[in-house]
């Protein structure tokens, strides 16, 4: 039984925000046709557009599962026969390309792990030109927006015009919470820069757990993400890769009534109007701000040259580690977060000293030295 309808594929890439969101779903890796078919039978009746399974899996370390590539491209194959369900693998080599042509795949994607080379994301290019197959461009493993843009860019530029962007996190060494930090702010550039492309998050690679899933879905969804693409399996804990994140299929149900998709707007003008009296407040703090971080620079400058004048260096330790301390306490009593303090904290600073040394550099006691300097050699 048909419970949601699903979007087509070209909903995706009109980019229209009243669909969202546009639903992939399916396990990992394809592992064997029974599981490809449950699972298809299953996120159909569930409003997935398009049914995710990776043939040829590429892992850290050897001896892991890699896919049964094109034996599996055929169970895929019949499943869209059989269900008329559309299907997206991932290619990571022109080899792939090939391959996934023949089958007539409906969508590929290019991963983490691809999309970080701009010699195979060419090679993928040329593969591609002139064919349209919908194409998924995920961030590269570090976070390196004008990578991604770049890999975005090359596959656009091979005349295929329909791309979209996957938001799957960024590694890092010491991250807890995540498997892949989110980073927001670079998905959200990225969709500044071009916004013609549609994004979407994959918050299974992002969480590396089941059970943040919804929670790091949710957020995508606040943020307007066009749609999800999102690891389901039959038997999650007995999944040949990525077992700790999949879904169940009971899991995926539940968090399917319990996604929340908000509107970009209201129309109700009372409401709109207090939105508006919110936003002017914004406006005027962050004319405060702008001022106040002015005035702050402006004193950098003169400690700037009363350091030259005494001949003193610009950094000091002990009175840096004294401002992270009391300022970082300060906004704590005030609800700003640790994290934020720090961060802030530290790109005041780095600015702070760039305007003193500039005016260390360009003051006239300098100039003589450097000019001595030179006559001297
Ligand atoms: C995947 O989607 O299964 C995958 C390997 O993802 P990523 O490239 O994001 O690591
Ligand atoms: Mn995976």
């Amino acid at each position: 039984m048909i419970e949601h309808p699903a979007n087509t594929i070209s909903t995706l890439f009109s980019n229209e925000v009243k669909n969202r969101p546009f639903l992939i779903a399916g396990p990992c890796g394809a592992e064997s046709k029974e599981q490809i078919m449950s699972s298809a039978l299953f996120l159909k009746s569930q409003g997935v557009s398009l049914l995710r399974a990776g043939v040829w899996k590429a892992r850290s370390r050897p001896n892991s599962f890699e896919g049964h590539g094109i034996e599996a491209l055929g169970w895929l194959n019949e499943m869209r026969s059989e269900i008329n369900m559309p299907f997206a693998v991932e290619v990571a080599k022109a080899e792939h390309v090939d391959e996934v042509l023949k089958q007539e795949c409906d969508v590929i994607w290019i991963g983490a792990r691809t999309s970080v080379n701009p010699f195979l994301i060419q090679e993928i290019a040329d593969a591609l030109n002139g064919v349209k197959i919908p194409v998924l461009i995920k961030n590269p493993v570090n976070p390196d927006l004008d990578l991604w843009q770049g890999a975005i860019e090359r596959i656009y530029k091979s005349r295929n015009k329909q791309v979209a962007a996957i938001h799957r996190g960024f590694s890092s060494y010491e991250n807890k919470t995540y498997r892949n930090k989110p980073n927001w702010e670079i998905p959200i550039e990225l969709k500044r820069r071009l916004p013609e492309i549609p994004l979407i998050c994959d918050p299974s690679h992002i969480t590396g757990k089941r059970s943040m899933v919804p929670f790091v879905s949710q957020i995508a969804m606040d943020l307007n993400f066009n749609g999800l693409m999102i690891e389901v399996h039959p038997q999650p804990d007995t999944a040949l890769s990525d077992a700790k994140q999949q879904l169940s299929f009971d899991e995926f149900a539940q968090f399917r009534k319990q996604l929340i998709i908000r509107k970009l707007t209201t129309e109700d003008v009372f409401e709109l109007s207090k939105l508006e009296d919110l936003r002017d407040q914004i406006d005027e703090i962050d004319q405060e701000v702008i001022n106040t971080l002015a005035k702050r620079m402006k004193v950098a400058r003169a400690i700037g040259s009363y350091k030259v004048k005494n001949n003193i260096t610009i950094y000091q330790p002990q009175r840096w580690k004294e401002i992270m301390e009391t300022r970082t306490r300060l906004g704590m009593e005030q609800q700003l977060s640790k994290e934020f303090l720090e961060k802030l904290y530290s790109i005041i600073h780095t600015e702070s000293i760039e305007q003193q040394s500039s005016v260390m550099s360009s003051s006239p006691k300098n100039i003589e030295a450097n000019t001595s300097e030179n006559q001297k050699a």
